[in-house]
């Protein structure tokens, strides 16, 4: 006999009469109470506010963690008058400083709807299909093979340590050794190889997979930043005969520095005869591949263990979404296969008629990568690609080389603006210059007027170093940028250098 004391009755009925604290009602008034705001950020009026008036938010914003809360309508307030005003103006047209930019329209909104309907990428339901509809499509755009794995990662980060653990995988079962089991056997040395201009996640990977940081080895560049095949025989050689096991060979498809891409076929020949993984690094350049004047140089590509490539940046799709594609589907499952457990595998009916969409996984994402709740990220690309087509991004790829190719031309045509690496893809490495200056002058003169362009926000490239010296570096990825900022870059970066330079 169950006795009901006054107590746990008041339990009950407290538990019976809830009136959660957090609205579950009114998305749409409050989507429709916040778009003026994202409305007028989209403008991209004025000088950007963020910087100067960086007390007024930050005062604002930095508040104890209040006990009692201001509703819906507050929050949305505050997100309308003291955050978005201030947010990240890196879709403005002028900005041109990173590979990754403010998303489009049709991405935006399906993240939105994601995010209410598909907020889990598993059972069997149109946000899981849309993972592996918005993959396959990836895959026949960016000429990857069908037979390679394809999953979507948080980034670039992450779709290189997928492939780069797959490269680890395999390595070490060649040796009788299971690393995703067992972790590394002790005595045995591993090597990647990349170029020295390769993305430092890469060594951020090789260090999270337990291998280490320094078991990277950079190849030196030739004249072209591309990896120095000589040198790289010559490394392989030696560690050969040291009986280091080469674990993979990583080729940059677009580098971040200046948009290089290494001579992916000839290392598909290198490591053919030495039976080494090819891991092609195409997180910003894959898309390059469209531009059918650079085509060819992405020649070996299908060749390749794994490819890394992030929707987030050049597709425009939002932040968090790159994906990664690896040959042996099996070889993933084994390197990062989620075991089965008893409170995710027991409602899967396997065979029998699907009646729910809980009754199966759909295609199994978790066990290919290292996280298991993720957002819906498919539906976000899939939007994109069904929006603007294969041609759309055709379209833009080329239009944005085409800008890297009109911005080199303008600075080969003033004798004060100084070209440091020829565009490749689309990012342009350039300087102002004045004769009888010293490089470190020259670098002082250049890091001035990249702050100054910064301040002004009109125009606003990144920098780096190609052969040491600070260039100016746009990377024209913004789907919102037009020629008119492209020559408005050039004729301002000549005028701050003329006026600094007195
Ligand atoms: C951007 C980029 C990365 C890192 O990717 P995230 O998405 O920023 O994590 C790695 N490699 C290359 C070549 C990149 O362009």
């Amino acid at each position: 006999m169950i006795t009901v004391t006054n107590e746990s009755m008041k339990v009950v009925e407290r538990a019976m009469n809830f009136r959660d604290r957090a609205d579950t009602e009114r998305l749409a008034e409050a989507v429709r109470r916040l778009l003026p705001a994202l409305e007028e950020f989209d403008r991209f009026a004025g000088p950007d506010p963020a910087g100067r008036a960086r007390d007024k938010w930050l005062g604002a914003l930095d508040k104890p963690l209040p006990e009692r809360g201001i509703g819906w309508e507050g929050v949305v307030d505050e997100l309308a008058h003291t955050v978005v005003p201030y947010g990240l103006r890196n879709g403005a047209p002028g900005f041109s400083g990173w590979v990754t930019t403010e998303p489009t329209t049709s991405g935006i909104v399906a993240a939105l709807a994601a995010t209410v309907a598909g907020s889990q990428r598993w059972w069997v339901q149109p946000f899981n299909y849309l993972e592996t509809v918005a993959l396959r499509w990836l895959a026949q755009l960016l000429g990857i093979p069908a037979d390679l794995q394809g999953t979507f990662t948080s980034g670039g980060s992450v779709a290189n340590l997928v492939g780069i653990g797959a490269a680890r995988q395999r390595a070490y079962e060649q040796i009788g050794c299971d690393p995703a089991r067992d972790g590394l056997p002790a005595g045995v040395r591993s090597r990647i190889y990349a170029s020295a201009e390769l993305h430092h996640v890469v060594l951020r990977s090789a260090g999270v997979l337990g291998l280490g940081r320094s078991s990277v080895t950079l190849i030196k560049t030739d004249d072209k930043q591309r990896i120095d095949l000589r040198t790289l025989e010559h490394v392989l050689e030696e560690d050969r005969r040291k009986g280091i096991i080469p674990l993979a060979l990583v080729a940059s498809a677009g580098t971040v520095n200046t948009g290089a891409i290494d001579p992916i076929g000839e290392m598909v020949g290198i490591v053919k005869n030495r039976n080494i993984w090819l891991h092609v690094d195409g997180a910003y350049g894959l898309f390059g591949r469209l531009d059918s004047r650079v085509t060819s140089l992405y020649n070996g590509l299908e060749q390749a263990d794994s490819v890394v490539v992030d929707p987030h940046k050049w597709l425009a799709a939002p932040v968090g979404i790159g994906a990664v594609f690896v040959r042996d589907r099996a070889l993933l499952g084994r390197a990062f296969t989620l075991e089965p457990a008893d409170y995710l595998e027991g409602s899967s009916v396997r065979d029998r008629e699907i009646l729910s969409p809980f009754d199966e996984f759909g295609e199994l994402y978790h066990d290919f990568s290292v996280e298991q709740s993720a957002p819906s990220r498919g539906a976000q690309v899939w939007a994109i690609l069904r929006e603007i087509g294969a041609e759309g991004i055709r379209e833009r790829v080329t239009r944005h080389n085409d800008f890297a190719r009109r911005l080199a031309s303008l600075v080969e045509a003033d004798e004060r603006l100084e070209l440091l690496a020829e565009p490749v893809l689309s990012i342009c490495c350039f300087r102002y210059r004045v004769a009888q200056r010293t490089e470190q002058e020259l670098e002082e003169l250049n890091q001035e007027i990249a702050r100054r362009l910064r301040a002004e926000s009109k125009y606003v490239p990144s920098t780096t170093r190609v052969n040491g010296k600070l260039a100016l570096r746009p990377c024209y990825i913004n789907p919102r940028t037009t020629g008119t900022e492209v020559d408005g870059l050039a004729a301002r970066v000549r005028q701050l250098g003329d006026e600094l330079a007195q």
